[in-house]
């Protein structure tokens, strides 16, 4: 039996439904790009995760797509401490909102984090906290605190990208919800 696209997402989290999960991840990436001046070419949800495979065969909620692919590799080389706030901002506005993730929510974007800035091999804390200069629990912490000082433009942007023909927002469109949030 397949499941229709709705089901489909009702079913990644029962309690809240996993668009209402999808919607709040890719603004708390989307939120704080802009907020740390970090150029994309739009943010947007996907109908059916399940048509929207990762190149590691995850299923993908959406994204925020970069002008090139290159871009997040070049960010995290230039920027540990921004690139690893990016990038865990997806997860965090989930946790902010509903005390939880979904499933791989924020392994997968801590892992592409971690594979950019080279720690391949003995990703322990401790190499963590080198590349962050401190320790990851308060470098998830600093970031939390920082996304939640932006959580009305995180709320705007997810109610934005949750329309109903699943149509991308822009990067401009992104900066006008930060701005009209303040
Ligand atoms: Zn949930």
């Amino acid at each position: 039996m397949s499941l229709t696209p709705a089901a489909f997402w009702n079913a990644l989290c029962l309690e809240h439904g996993g668009l209402s999960h999808a919607v709040l991840h890719e603004a708390g990436h989307a939120v704080m790009a802009v907020h740390l001046g970090i150029a994309f070419v739009d943010v947007s949800i996907s109908r059916d995760p399940r048509d929207n495979k990762s190149d590691v065969g995850r299923l993908t909620g959406g994204g925020v797509q970069m002008a090139s692919p290159e871009d997040v590799e070049e960010l995290v080389k230039r920027d540990l401490v921004g690139s690893f706030q990016f990038l865990v901002a997806g997860a965090l506005a989930e946790y902010g909102a509903f005390k939880h993730c979904l499933d791989g929510s924020y392994r997968t974007d801590l892992n592409l984090w971690r594979n950019y800035a080279g720690l391949l091999e003995d990703q322990t804390d401790e190499t963590l906290a080198t590349a962050l200069g401190q320790p990851l629990k308060d470098a998830l912490k600093a970031a939390g605190a920082l996304l939640e000082s932006l959580s009305p433009a995180v709320t705007a942007t997810a109610r934005a990208l949750g329309n109903d023909d699943y149509a991308p927002l822009t990067y401009a469109e992104v900066c006008d919800l930060v701005e009209q949030a303040r």
